[in-house]
């Protein structure tokens, strides 16, 4: 499957269906997605701090590099827009997840 935003390098290991919802999200925001921790297996999820449980370890998160106001909001109001209800905004990136085995819709703060 081709993705409209997205190389293959960069969606690897995602899951399809949230690799299809960003690239939607991405043409709402109509701003560059840069994704900088996709899917990530468990040593490399250790490595970088990720919790147990990890939805990038099931290959159902993506960060998104945003660090000005204005991308954060252009970014979580296309993820919105396009379906994805797990939100986390960090400092330097925003994390959107679709893992239904949590909580469903959940915003929050890093
Ligand atoms: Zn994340």
């Amino acid at each position: 499957m081709k993705y409209r935003y997205f190389s293959e390098n960069e969606i690897k290991g995602l899951s399809p269906k949230l690799a299809y919802m960003l690239d939607g999200a991405r043409e709402i925001a109509g701003i560059p997605f840069i994704i900088n921790s996709g899917y990530r297996n468990n040593d490399h999820n250790k490595k970088v701090g990720g919790v147990d449980n990890s939805s990038h370890t099931k290959g159902l998160a993506v960060d998104i590099k945003a660090i000005t106001s204005e991308a954060r909001a252009k970014i979580v109001s296309a993820l919105l827009l396009a379906g994805i209800k797990r939100i986390g905004i960090y400092a330097k990136h925003i994390h959107a997840d679709i893992d239904n085995e949590k909580p469903t819709p959940s915003l929050w703060l890093g």
